[in-house]
């Protein structure tokens, strides 16, 4: 559910009036994995959604999007709410999510090329599944998103590559990020903690990647566009992240950030979340 509200200091059992109402598709782990079908990965999601209309229609969006929907489990109502750039998450059904159902996905998992975890369900399931994927030699990309403070520090060393935003970065490492600069002080004292590969996305200024092979700091500037709504830009960053790698595994690190970061930035000249994803026909075929 999206709404864009004039005030978000909200006291409990205060009304306010919105302006604009619409509903979309979302859940981060499903909007990087629509953006990476939507450029032509064959892709599975592992989740839980709820058991009411709501969730009915998740599935009907995976399925318009070409993403198989296996072993379905429906399971308590999950809602979220986004303002402009601020999302509430009422999480329910993702939650659950657990051993079990890694293990049931197990098939799924080791056949992998890339595996895309973040923290819309318990960080438990989440390092579980990367440690799952690194020990069948599937590519891992981590993206800590929603941030916690004191994440366990096994997630850097399961991470074959750590994507966060500057506001992400800022909760892990405490190091506030405005410019690359200090998104390379991030990625140097992520490598510290035992991350290989980090790549902190700056919005317009594009990102900052930071590898163990080199350990100084490269900016991948994006081209200058007109954003009209940039919700969700970093899903589609991911999402496309996970595509030039699973697919395109010779391409240099800089050319596939360069290439993500040029799907990103045609997702923030459109609104809303998912609707904003570009596909595949749609882009200039040099991408691919
Ligand atoms: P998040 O959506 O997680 O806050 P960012 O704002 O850092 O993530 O954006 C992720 C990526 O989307 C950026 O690295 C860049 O490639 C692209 N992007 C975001 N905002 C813009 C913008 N205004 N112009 C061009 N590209 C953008």
């Amino acid at each position: 559910v999206f709404a864009d509200y004039s005030l978000l200091q909200v006291a409990a059992g205060e009304t306010i009036h919105g302006h604009k109402f619409f509903t979309g598709f979302g859940g981060k782990g499903a909007n990087q994995c629509v953006q990476a079908a939507r450029l032509g990965a064959r892709t599975s999601i592992i989740c839980k959604v709820g058991s009411d209309s709501f969730g009915n229609d998740y599935i009907e969006n995976f399925k318009r999007n070409g993403i198989p929907t296996v072993n379905i489990s429906f399971e308590y109502t999950e809602s979220f709410f986004l303002g402009q750039n601020v999302i509430v998450i009422v999480a329910g059904a993702n939650l659950l999510l657990d051993s079990e159902d890694l293990k049931k996905a197990n098939h799924i998992i080791c056949k992998a090329k890339v595996m895309v975890c973040q923290l819309e369900i318990t960080p438990a399931t989440s390092l579980e599944a990367l440690k799952m994927a690194h020990a069948n030699g599937v590519k891992t990309l981590f993206n800590p998103a929603p941030a916690l403070a004191d994440l366990d520090p096994q997630f850097y060393t399961h991470s074959d590559i750590f994507c966060c935003n500057e506001t992400e970065a800022e909760i892990i490492t405490g190091i506030p990020v405005g410019n690359p600069e200090d998104a390379g002080k991030v990625g140097l004292t992520l490598l510290e903690r035992g991350c290989k590969l980090v790549i902190v996305t700056l919005g317009a200024e594009g990102c900052v990647l930071v590898s163990v092979d080199e350990r100084i700091p490269k900016h991948v500037p994006t081209g200058k566009v007109a954003a009209v709504d940039t919700t969700g830009a970093g899903d589609s960053f991911v999402g496309a992240l996970a595509f030039y790698l699973a697919y395109y595994p010779h391409l240099s690190m800089e050319e596939v950030i360069k290439k993500s970061n040029f799907i990103a930035s045609v997702s923030v000249q459109a609104s809303g979340t998912q609707t904003s994803f570009p596909k595949r026909k749609d882009l200039p075929q040099d991408l691919f």
